[in-house]
């Protein structure tokens, strides 16, 4: 069955023939391809072709697809079975791990998803403050929470409809909005609404309206004010943890939040997420505190087995080190391919994460990342597509090197680039 019968199919049986938004190419325009198979830097589709991935399952596949390491460890642990409903030593092991690996978490809690973990943080802020407004920021995405949709990143950007339908007024009115990188407007903010706040939630690389990395001393002077109005500060790291740093971006910036999210990579491709943070926080929640929060297939043996191989794989010395320097040949040679052609671009990266922008500007601002030109992107994606390279399929989604990704990987990404730029200026 070739991509396009498989998509009409889909069409018929599912919302937009997908099961995530962003996947349908809606923005970029166009048919999805149907992936049949992925092994290291490459997705293979349901007709042959091989495609040069810088999606990595949105975030997740830092080690490339298929690591052999992390597809043993699951073999491994179905062996004994796919749920318990009981606890299992794998979580106390994950748990370990992800306390050791960064220093703000005292305690963790496992979910199924990265939206699970922003809903229940942003819970537990609420129950530990006793204050029910919640502070976020424009363009950035926290998964499809109702408090989250408001002004939100990602798939609800490219749609147009960043505040979503269904979505309670009275829900909405809770969550005030920021634009990301000013920290005047956020002082602002604070000095009127600073007493109702329980929380402040942000991507302290902002990964949903492309790529945007905080401005020096940006995420300190959120952390002094949340410190100030009694408010809790929430790293959103659910793309970042161990993406931009082992340590994540608070590693990365030194910036200690009193909450963190975690999803993609700390469950190594299953469906996965936490929240953790500060003991006295996390005590507050159920069954050892009053603040509920359960999941029948949480701490799953067989996603914990996944996502400990995965947090293995990363600790390797140097590993961070040579994912940098990737990213950086990439987005270096892209931006040399653009110059050459004359055409306004410009990049952004922080580690293993890369935003990419039709625009003369350095991009520092939802603003700026929205006035690039997405006409000249989408040219790109489909030039890039046709020469089997993978980007994500919308402007306003980060990329994602993996450690499989190799220097002839990059090279022949750039020599797509050379033609696709052309193709995007025409
Ligand atoms: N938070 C951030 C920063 C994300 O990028 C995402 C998903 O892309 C989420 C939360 C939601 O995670 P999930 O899609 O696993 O629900």
């Amino acid at each position: 069955m070739t991509n396009h019968e498989l998509f009409q199919r889909a069409l018929q049986l599912m919302p937009g023939g997908v099961n995530s938004p962003v996947r349908a190419f809606k923005s970029v325009g166009g048919e999805p391809f149907f992936t049949a198979r992925a092994d290291g830097a490459y997705l293979w589709d349901v007709e042959g072709k091989r495609y040069i991935d810088y999606v990595g399952s949105w975030g997740p596949m830092i080690v490339g697809h298929n690591h052999p390491k992390v597809r043993e460890a699951v073999e491994r642990a179905v062996r004994d079975g796919l749920s318990f409903g009981t606890p299992c030593p794998a979580e106390v092991t994950m748990a370990e791990t992800i306390v050791r690996l960064v220093p703000s978490v005292d305690m963790v809690r496992m979910v199924n998803s990265g939206t699970e973990a922003t809903m229940s943080a942003i819970r537990l802020a609420r129950g530990a403050t006793g204050r029910s407004k919640i502070v976020k920021f424009e363009g950035c995405y926290h998964g499809h929470g109702d408090s989250f949709l408001v002004k939100a990143g990602s798939g609800a950007l490219t749609f147009g409809v960043p505040t979503s339908p269904g979505v309670p007024k009275a829900n909405a009115d809770l969550t005030l909005t920021l634009p990301y990188n000013d920290l005047a407007a956020a002082q602002v903010l604070f000095a009127e609404h600073g007493a109702d706040i329980a929380g402040l939630i942000i991507e302290p690389v902002a990964g949903n309206m492309n790529c945007i990395p905080p401005k020096d001393g940006y995420l300190q002077g959120l952390r002094e004010l949340c410190t100030r109005y009694g408010a809790l500060l929430i790293f959103d790291e659910v793309m970042t943890g161990f993406r931009v740093a082992l340590g994540g971006a608070q590693a990365h910036y030194g910036v200690k939040p009193d909450l963190t999210t975690f999803g993609k990579i700390i469950g190594g491709g299953m469906p996965v997420g936490a929240y953790g943070g500060r003991r006295n926080l996390m005590e507050q929640i159920a069954p050892a505190g009053p603040i509920y929060q359960a999941g029948t297939l949480s701490g799953n043996p067989v996603a914990m087995a996944a996502g400990l191989a995965m947090l293995e794989l990363i600790q390797a010395p140097g590993f961070y080190d040579t994912l940098a320097a990737r990213t950086r040949l990439l987005t270096d040679g892209l931006q040399a391919v653009a110059d050459g052609e004359g055409i306004p671009f410009s990049t952004n990266r922080v580690g293993g994460m890369f935003g990419l922008f039709f625009t003369r500007e350095k991009v520092d601002s939802y603003a700026q990342a929205t006035a690039a030109d997405v006409t000249m992107f989408n040219r790109f994606f489909h030039g890039m597509l046709e020469r089997g390279v993978y980007l994500a399929p919308s402007a306003f989604e980060a990329g994602f090197l993996s450690s499989a990704h190799s220097d002839d990987d990059i090279a022949a990404t750039l020599e797509a680039a050379r033609i696709a730029m052309r193709l995007a200026r025409s």
